[in-house]
């Protein structure tokens, strides 16, 4: 099946012509988003905390330390809400009640389980690994038996599951077009900066290909 299904919970109901419940679309967005937030309820008081998620196939990985509040709750089954956003631009209308912004986001909706599988936590932790960098499976050292204790891994299935996209120059009012004000979309994006060594690097380690990739090209023109 290639779209989620809708649900009284997912169908968006505010500009619903933004929805997308394609998993392509649903995953792409997933899939280039670096950090989530996720929602939850812990003795009637809500949290929305922001970490790091992979996504294999259907299913959306977290993880964290054995000891944070978030990760306890959540591996017992919490009802969550998982949001990410993508900010794409800014969009400046020529009424302020049009300004708007250009964006892709998911929200997933439902409960959290923790993973005990070791294979299946192994498999996550270095998801996790490749979703921060995919170049740094090959040479970071694996979790040892210690380090795999004490990270609690959760997982929520992507089945209720929405995204929203907004593309495109302002939507303004048909009367307001003749207004002698500028009006377009100021694109954003997330960019890397120059890579800074550790200064505890021992000599002697070249920074490796998939960094030098990363670094934008002023950096490659500066060498
Ligand atoms: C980009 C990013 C990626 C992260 N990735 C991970 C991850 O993969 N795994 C992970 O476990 N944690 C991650 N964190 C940290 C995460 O947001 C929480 O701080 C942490 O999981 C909660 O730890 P805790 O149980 O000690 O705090 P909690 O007991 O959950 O929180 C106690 C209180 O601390 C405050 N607090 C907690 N976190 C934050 C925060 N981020 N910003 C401001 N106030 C806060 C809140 O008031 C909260 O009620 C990430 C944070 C960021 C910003």
């Amino acid at each position: 099946m290639s779209q989620y299904q809708v649900t009284q919970k997912t169908k968006i109901k505010r500009l619903p012509d933004r929805a997308e419940y394609d998993r392509e679309t649903i995953h792409g967005i997933l899939d280039e988003a670096l950090i989530c937030h996720v929602g939850f309820v812990v003795d009637d008081q809500p949290y929305v905390i922001p970490t790091i998620h992979a996504r294999v196939g259907d299913t959306l990985y977290l993880h964290g330390s054995a000891a944070s509040r978030m990760l306890w709750a959540l591996g017992k089954g919490a009802n969550a809400c998982v949001t990410v956003t993508l900010l794409d631009g800014l969009v400046l209308a020529r009424t302020a009640f049009h300004h708007s912004m250009n964006y892709r986001s998911v929200v997933i909706l439902g409960p959290l389980e923790e993973v005990v599988d070791p294979d299946v936590r192994n498999k996550v932790l270095d998801a996790i690994a490749k979703h921060i960098n995919p170049g740094r499976l090959a040479e970071a050292r694996r979790p040892n038996r210690k380090e795999l204790k004490a990270t609690i891994v959760v997982k929520i299935q992507i089945s209720e599951a929405s995204a929203k996209i907004r593309t495109g120059p302002p939507g303004d009012d048909d009367e307001d077009y003749d207004l002698p004000v500028w009006a377009g979309v100021i694109p954003l994006s997330l960019q890397p900066g120059k890579p800074i060594p550790d200064p505890l690097l021992k000599e002697g380690i070249d920074m490796p290909d998939y960094v030098i990739k990363y670094a934008p090209d002023d950096w490659h023109r500066s060498k």
